[in-house]
């Protein structure tokens, strides 16, 4: 049996005892219906096949319709992957850019990964962190290197939100992620005029119990995210060792019902593109998508779409179903007008060129990110942003885009987007139902388009470049005068009133007003 140490120190009887304990079966049954998870993986693949030769008026129609904010039938978004015709590709293309717009309008959200712990007890054929690769120099963060990692992305970059990265180990179990959560939340530093902290913690980690999101939820957590990497059973089996606690199907596909159990309903689904059919994996992102709408009345508040990428000392020979850049763009597209009211992630795995042909599309990218554990602290040691210090032994895969965030908001306002650091939503209670309402009816749009311009100027005053902030006060006076002119519309007089107090607050030095 091998007895291993926490961080702190302390002895805990051994690794293999405390993954006996994480899986709760019935915390999986009560969910099953006849035995049985929401994939069926024949009725999903007969779905595919039945709508595979489907006319442009059908595909039209169901683009119309798309159009009222609702999840998408299963036969329509099977018709819809199946389209191979670009022109008609085009078409879905446009679609999902007037659903962002309705949506979401022109608003970007940036945030950064931090990683915080490189230990893993499980043997994803695809990851780097995965145990047995030798490969891979181990660490997880103390609270004193995870407060240095805060003090670079809050003060030194300028994030305010981030999403916090575990391998499945008992060193950053429950309590070590609670920990760490506080850790960040507690930065707050003197910069330029403003203040540089951290204002939504998002969590990416393995399926925990009920018992154990609980703490999640009471330590502030924004959103939980876990991706199910393949709704595919079978080659979910072949990539995940089944004597691992990620080989357990049914404890992932339901950590996010789990989740919603316990307080927390802001929830992320995700597909690992590469490993299965894409067309099977986007039918089953929206079945998810519809189990939790049915449970709990409320479906994903993200969705992410990241696609495989070279990890160290990994082999990628196995992978049967790579997706090219074509396919790639338009599953982005079919989940936008399929489970359109989600954010949409994509992420710096992808290439500058990639992310912008999609920026119309998606609502959230990350930005200067780094994936080696402690590569933050380390890029900056000198007091400069060393742009290709990844610490790539520590990594999990490889990036991308390694830009800046000023410089990603550059390009961002000079095509016309607005960078929005509001994490207004879950401080002010508009989580889960009541966002999704918001959302659906258009109203969150009007929330979301203050606190864009104040949180905007907010970040110009604060970090921008001389250069990005002339660029990016072109974006807030045209946003500005776009508000005015929904007086009284969209907007009350005296909202808009406030509005502008706020904003010219903001100017003069008060930092964190929203609505
Ligand atoms: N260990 C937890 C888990 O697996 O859920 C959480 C963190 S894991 C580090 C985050 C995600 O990284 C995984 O869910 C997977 O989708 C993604 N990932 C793993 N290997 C990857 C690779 N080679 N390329 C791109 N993404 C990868
Ligand atoms: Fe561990 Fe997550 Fe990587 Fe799998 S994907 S090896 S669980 S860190």
């Amino acid at each position: 049996m091998d007895t291993i140490k926490t961080c702190s120190g302390e002895k805990i009887s051994s690794v293999s005892d405390w993954v006996k304990n994480q899986i709760k079966q019935e915390e999986i049954d009560k969910y099953l219906e006849n035995g049985h998870d929401f994939i069926d993986d024949a009725k999903i693949k007969q779905t595919l096949q039945d709508n595979q030769k489907v006319s442009k008026e059908r595909i039209r129609g169901i683009l119309e319709k798309a159009h009222e904010i609702n999840l998408m039938d299963d036969a329509d978004v099977a018709a819809l992957v199946n389209v191979k015709d670009p022109d008609l590709r085009q078409e879905v293309f446009q679609a999902a850019e007037e659903i962002k717009k309705q949506v979401y309008d022109n608003r970007i959200v940036t945030f950064a990964p931090l990683y915080l712990s490189s230990k893993c007890v499980n043997g994803c054929r695809y990851c780097g962190f995965r145990e047995d690769n030798g490969m891979q120099v181990r660490r997880v963060l103390s609270q004193a290197e995870v407060e240095a990692e805060t003090h670079v992305l809050a003060s030194k970059i300028g994030h305010k939100r981030l999403v916090i990265v575990f391998g499945e180990h008992p060193d950053s179990a429950v309590d070590y992620i609670a920990d760490t959560m506080k850790t960040v939340y507690s930065v707050h530093d003197k910069v330029r005029n403003g203040v540089g902290e951290i204002r939504r913690v998002n969590v990416n980690a393995a399926p925990m119990s009920i018992s154990d999101m609980k703490k999640l939820y009471n330590s502030g957590i924004g959103t939980f995210q876990v991706f199910q990497e393949t709704y595919d059973h079978e080659i979910y089996r072949q990539m995940h060792p089944a004597n691992t606690l990620k080989g357990n199907y049914g404890w992932r596909l339901y950590s996010l019902h789990r989740a919603m159990e316990a307080g927390i309903d802001d929830v992320a689904i995700g597909t690992l593109f590469g490993l299965a059919d894409w067309r099977f994996d986007v039918m089953g992102m929206v079945a998810h998508a519809r189990d939790l709408e049915k449970r709990f009345g409320l479906g994903p508040h993200t969705i992410s779409v990241p696609r495989l990428e070279p990890a160290i000392g990994t082999d990628f020979s196995f992978i049967k179903n790579w997706v090219n850049d074509e396919d790639f763009r338009y599953i982005v597209a079919v989940l936008r007008v399929a489970i359109p009211y989600a954010g949409l992630i994509v992420t710096n795995r992808e290439k500058p060129e990639m992310i912008k042909s999609l920026i119309d599309i998606i609502t959230q990218r990350d930005a200067d990110s780094r994936l080696g554990i402690g590569a933050y602290s380390e890029a900056f040691k000198d007091g400069k942003n060393g742009q290709d210090e990844q610490l790539i032994d520590r990594a999990q895969f490889e990036l991308g885009d390694t830009r800046s965030l000023d410089a990603i908001i550059r390009e961002l306002a000079e095509t016309g987007h607005i960078v929005s650091f509001c994490t207004a939503g879950y401080r002010c209670g508009r989580t889960g139902k009541k966002i999704m309402g918001l959302l659906k009816s258009g109203q969150e749009g009007c929330f979301c388009k203050l606190n864009a311009v104040l949180t905007f100027q907010e970040w110009l005053e604060d970090f921008a470049s001389e250069e990005t902030k002339r660029i990016g006060m072109e974006i807030i006076n045209k946003e500005i005068n776009e508000i005015k002119n929904r007086v009284p519309k969209d907007f009350s007089q005296p909202i808009f009133d406030s509005f502008i107090k706020s904003y010219d607050n903001i100017c003069k030095g008060h930092r964190d007003l929203y609505f």
